[in-house]
């Protein structure tokens, strides 16, 4: 189908966490490389990370906004500027966010009611369900953002509405998600990390999203078909609705800057970090990354760090979130010194795209975030795969199951994100030695891993040039809104 040519207006409501803002900003870029005008909805904090990405979006002519509502943040008890899951004091504080999220429903109304160009479409996180009532008065359609894949997504549907999860008495016991194309066993905590979460306002949450998502016009997913086919079928059949693939949307970004610099400021100047790739040996280093939420105890972190050393292979790790303990044993023990010929330990945020892409990459340990596991495969790269909480245990089945390009570090239980130094160590550090080894050598299996994850990679890519799948995805996307819209018009001429 040819790329149409479009006067539309999306309106994009991304949540306010890395792992859905990035993606979105991503397929805000990508509508408006189709000639859209997109104004993304957010709060300052937020708007300021996005910033540069925005401004180098406007410069190559794409019409993209950013338009900004302030956060009732002190009203709900959260520290001033605390718009980020990422800078909420500890998980405990979600419901807070949430609850200042809701008390945008009026003035984002007011802010829409106000544009120039009228909204044609809006594209909303699945977790903002109350755009589907901003949807309604406007009389346009609303289109629901998933953050997961489509397996995952179909397995969260299962998990959450079938009684199989009241049926499983133990939380440690294996059993087999009903109802999917492959077996696929999991724990009842495991399958449970994404939905009604344990509070009362967590709940009433879950329930306004279901609501909302039922009255949604359709659903854009990012992934591509050919990654999980018989998946995509399964969650448009129970979803009842338009799915659309539309990634790996990360491939959107193109420039040294534009993948270099997502989300946040990146640690280091991605050249130093691409100086030292430089000088390694072909698919030769492991990336060390876990996302943006999940945070590594110290202990845990010191045996993650004796791990790394165990095994001998090359790598570059990202501490997202450091403490004075951890830095102390790393310079008082004589850490880095021993490090130092193979290994690279930088803090803060991580240039994880451009990182992924490079040819000295190997091998991720990654905690399984949808995005991380995606933006892998896009880049052809086999995972480690060590869970921490949410979606991630069911993105690591996908890895490990279906893909079969992964190797289990053995994480079992999830831990809540956010800051909190008393965790016990989860995964020792043998283990983690045995599974980045067992990743990285030249066995049969590890051989048969890289050959699918670069096809993956390469299948990847395709998808999303023109023609491609996740391309003419997008085309349909657009077509479909034009079409709705001139329904929707002709209704209200005909009632007048
Ligand atoms: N990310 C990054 N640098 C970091 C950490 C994360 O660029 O140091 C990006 C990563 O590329 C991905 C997103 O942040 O696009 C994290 O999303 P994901 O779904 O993987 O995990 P989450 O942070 O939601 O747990």
């Amino acid at each position: 189908m040819a790329s149409p040519s479009t006067n539309l207006h999306f309106i994009l409501f991304p949540l306010m966490a890395q792992g859905h803002m990035i993606p979105m900003v991503d397929i805000a870029r990508i509508l408006a490389q189709r000639g859209a005008t997109v104004t993304i909805i957010t709060t300052p904090v937020n708007a300021g990370r996005f910033k540069s990405v925005i401004d180098r979006a406007s410069e190559a002519m794409l019409k993209i906004q950013v338009l900004v509502l302030p956060l009732a943040t002190s009203e709900v008890g959260l520290p001033e500027g605390c718009e980020n899951f990422d800078l909420l004091p500890s998980a405990a504080f979600s419901d807070n966010l949430f609850a200042a999220i809701d008390m945008l429903e009026e003035p984002a109304e007011k802010m829409l009611r106000g544009l120039s160009l009228a909204p044609s479409c809006i594209i909303s996180d699945h977790g903002i369900s109350w755009t589907t009532n901003v949807a309604k008065r406007l009389n346009i359609p609303r289109i629901i953002f998933f953050g997961p894949g489509c397996f995952t997504s179909l397995c969260i549907n299962i998990a959450m509405n079938t009684n199989i999860l009241d049926e499983i008495d133990s939380d440690f016991e294996y059993f087999v998600l009903p109802g999917l194309p492959d077996r696929i066993e999991i724990t009842k905590p495991q399958a449970s990390g994404w939905g009604k979460g344990k509070t009362e306002a967590s709940f009433r949450r879950f329930e306004r999203r279901q609501e909302a998502g039922k009255a949604a016009y359709g659903i854009v997913v990012n992934s591509f078909e050919e990654l999980e086919p018989k998946y995509v079928e399964a969650f448009t059949k129970v979803k009842d609705k338009k799915v659309w693939c539309i990634g790996p949307v990360s491939l959107c970004n193109k420039s040294f800057q534009d993948t270099a610099e997502r989300g946040n400021k990146a640690a280091v100047d991605g050249h130093d970090c691409l100086k030292w790739l430089d000088s390694r040996e072909t698919r030769s280093v492991v990336y060390v990354c876990f996302g943006s939420l999940s945070h590594t105890s110290t202990d845990q972190a010191i045996e993650l760090a004796l791990g790394l050393e165990l095994s001998n292979i090359p790598f570059i790790w990202f501490i997202k979130c450091t403490s004075e303990k951890l830095e102390r044993w790393i310079s008082e023990g004589g850490y880095e010194d021993r490090i130092k010929d193979r290994g690279l330990i930088v803090r803060g945020w991580a240039p994880q795209v451009l990182i992924l892409s490079h040819q000295a990459i190997g091998g991720f340990i990654t905690h399984c975030g949808w995005n991380s596991t995606l933006e892998a495969i896009s880049a052809g790269i086999p995972m480690v795969t060590w869970s921490h909480f949410a979606d991630q245990f069911l993105n690591e089945r996908f890895i490990i199951d279906v893909l079969k390009i992964g190797v289990r570090i053995g994480a079992e239980i999830p831990v809540s994100y956010g800051k909190n130094d008393n965790c016990e160590v989860k995964v020792k550090r043998e283990n983690i030695k045995t599974a980045v080894e067992c990743l990285m050598n030249n066995s049969e299996e590890g051989n048969a891993r890289r050959k699918m994850a670069k096809e993956l990679g390469e299948m990847a890519k395709r998808a999303m040039e023109d023609g491609g799948s996740s391309h003419i995805n997008m085309t349909s996307m657009i077509h479909d809104i034009t079409q709705e819209l001139g329904k929707n018009t002709k209704l209200v001429q005909d009632l007048a």
